[in-house]
C-alpha cells in the first residue's frame, strides 16, 4: 500500500510527507504493514521496543494499569512511581530521580539543573544530539539543527571529542559537561578510549557536573545496563552526576527518567520544575515491567551476546563496501564506504528488513533486546543481499 502522504502530512506537520509504510502491527522483532508485508525489525522504533513488538509483559502491565489507576498529578504519590524510582537507583547506584515523558524532556531538566548552579557554561560535544526542545537543542552539536532557532540558550559551547579540547575549554565557570556515551544520531560513533574517565576526572576537579544522556544507550542496550557502567569506562568508583533516560525504559510507553547522583539531587528546589504527566502510574507501571523483564529474561546478557553475533556475521561477509562496525551490544553502527547509508536501507526494506541511514555513510542497528539467533541470522542474510543491490 502507498502511503498516503498527505494524511501523513496532516498528522506530522514537521515530517517529509514520506513515510516508509504504514504499519498496522507488530510480535517480537517483526512488524506487518497494511498490505500484509512482514518486516524483520532492526530498528526497535529507534532504540525504543526493548521486549520487541506485542510483547506480552508489556501488554498486560498497560492494561491492568489502565484499569487501575493512570494519571494523578504529582500532587501525590503513587506505588509505580516509587517503585520505578528505586528500581532505576538500584540499576544506576543514583540516588534521586526525576520522572519526565519523553529524551528531550529530561535534557531539559538537565539543562536547568545546569542552570541553578549559578555558572554560566555548559560544555556539549560536536556532532552530539540531545533532544529537539530549546534547551535540548541549544546543546546539540548539529549546526544545521540549531540554525533556524538562533538564537538559543546563551552558553553552549561544542568540543571536537578528544582530552585535549576538554583541557583546554574546561575552568570553573562550567557549569556541566553533556555527552553521550555513543552518539547514536550521529551514527553510532564511539568514544575515543580514556575519553569517559578523563571527563569525570576533569569535571570533578573543576566542580562541574558531569551529564551522561544514556537516552539511546540505556537500558541493557549495549550490553550492559547503562553503558557508562561499561568495565574501565569510569574510574573505580566514579559516578556520573546526572544520567537522562528515556526510549527503552519504557519499551514503546513514553517515559523519561533523569537519575542524580549525589550533591546533584540537591541543585534543583522544590517548585524550580514540574510536568504534569512525569512518572505518572500508566507509565512507570509499564516501565517497571518493561525492565523487570529485561531483568528476568536476562536482556542485557542477550544483547551483548547477539551484538557479538551480528559482529562476527558482518566481519565474515567481509563485504568492501563495509568499513567499520561501532557501537556495543545492539547498538551497531555500520561504516560504509561512500554515502551509501539510504540505499542500503532502501533496499533492505525492499527485502522486508528496517535499519537506519543515521548518517550518510552509517548504518544504525538497534533491534529489541529481545533477537536470537536465528532473527541475527536472518538479518545477516538479508543484509547482504541488500549491500549486493549497491551499484558497482
Ligand atoms: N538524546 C539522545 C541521545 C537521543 O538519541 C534522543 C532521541 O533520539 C534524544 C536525546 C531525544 O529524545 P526524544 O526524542 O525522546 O525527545
Amino acid at each position: 500500500m502507498t502511503p498516503d502522504t498527505q494524511r501523513f502530512r496532516d498528522a506530522m506537520f514537521s515530517y517529509a510527507p514520506t513515510p516508509l509504510a504504514v504499519l498496522s502491527r507488530g510480535e517480537g522483532a517483526r512488524v506487518w504493514d497494511a498490505d500484509g508485508k512482514e518486516y524483520l525489525d532492526f530498528l526497535a522504533g529507534i532504540a525504543v521496543n526493548a521486549l520487541g513488538h506485542a510483547h506480552p509483559v508489556f501488554v498486560d502491565a498497560v492494561s491492568r494499569q489502565a484499569a487501575t489507576l493512570a494519571h494523578v498529578s504529582n500532587y501525590f504519590a503513587t506505588e509505580p512511581q516509587l517503585e520505578l524510582a528505586e528500581r532505576l537507583q538500584r540499576l544506576t547506584g543514583g540516588d534521586a530521580v526525576f520522572f519526565g515523558n519523553s529524551g528531550t524532556e529530561v535534557i531539559e531538566a538537565a539543562v536547568k539543573v545546569a542552570r541553578r548552579t549559578g555558572r554560566p557554561r555548559i560544555l556539549a560535544l560536536e556532532k552530539s544530539f540531545h533532544g529537539r526542545t530549546m534547551g535540548a537543542l541549544s546543546i546539540t552539536g548539529k549546526p544545521a539543527l540549531r540554525a533556524p532557532f538562533e538564537p538559543l540558550l546563551d552558553g553552549p559551547e561544542f568540543l571536537p571529542t578528544t582530552v585535549e579540547a576538554l583541557e583546554a575549554a574546561i575552568g570553573d565557570d562550567v557549569a556541566a559537561l553533556v555527552l553521550e556515551p555513543i552518539k547514536g544520531e550521529a551514527g553510532v560513533l564511539d568514544l575515543p578510549p580514556g575519553y569517559l574517565a578523563a571527563a569525570r576526572e576533569l569535571t570533578a576537579r573543576h566542580g562541574a557536573l558531569l551529564v551522561l544522556d544514556e537516552i539511546q544507550t540505556g537500558a541493557g542496550r549495549t550490553g550492559d545496563w547503562f553503558a557508562f557502567q561499561h568495565a574501565g569506562e569510569l574510574p573505580e568508583g566514579a559516578t556520573p552526576d546526572l544520567v537522562a533516560l528515556a526510549k527503552g525504559i519504557g519499551g514503546g510507553f513514553p517515559i523519561g527518567a533523569l537519575v542524580a547522583f549525589g550533591g546533584a539531587q540537591h541543585i534543583l528546589q522544590p517548585g524550580d520544575h514540574g510536568t504534569t504527566f512525569g512518572g505518572n502510574p500508566l507509565a512507570t507501571a509499564t516501565a517497571n515491567a518493561v525492565l523487570g523483564e529485561i531483568e528476568r529474561a536476562g536482556l542485557v546478557e542477550n544483547s551483548r551476546a547477539m551484538g557479538e553475533r551480528i559482529r562476527d556475521g558482518l566481519a565474515a561477509l567481509s563485504h568492501p563496501a563495509i568499513t567499520d562496525v561501532s557501537g556495543r551490544g545492539l547498538l551497531v553502527g555500520i561504516g560504509l564506504a561512500g554515502p551509501w547509508a539510504k540505499d542500503v536501507s532502501a533496499a533492505a526494506f525492499e527485502l522486508g528488513l528496517i535499519v537506519n541511514a543515521a548518517a550518510d555513510d552509517r548504518v544504525r542497528l538497534a533491534p529489541p533486546l529481545t533477537i536470537d539467533s536465528s532473527d541475527v541470522d536472518r538479518f545477516l542474510d538479508l543484509f547482504s543481499t541488500a549491500l549486493e543491490r549497491l551499484p558497482a
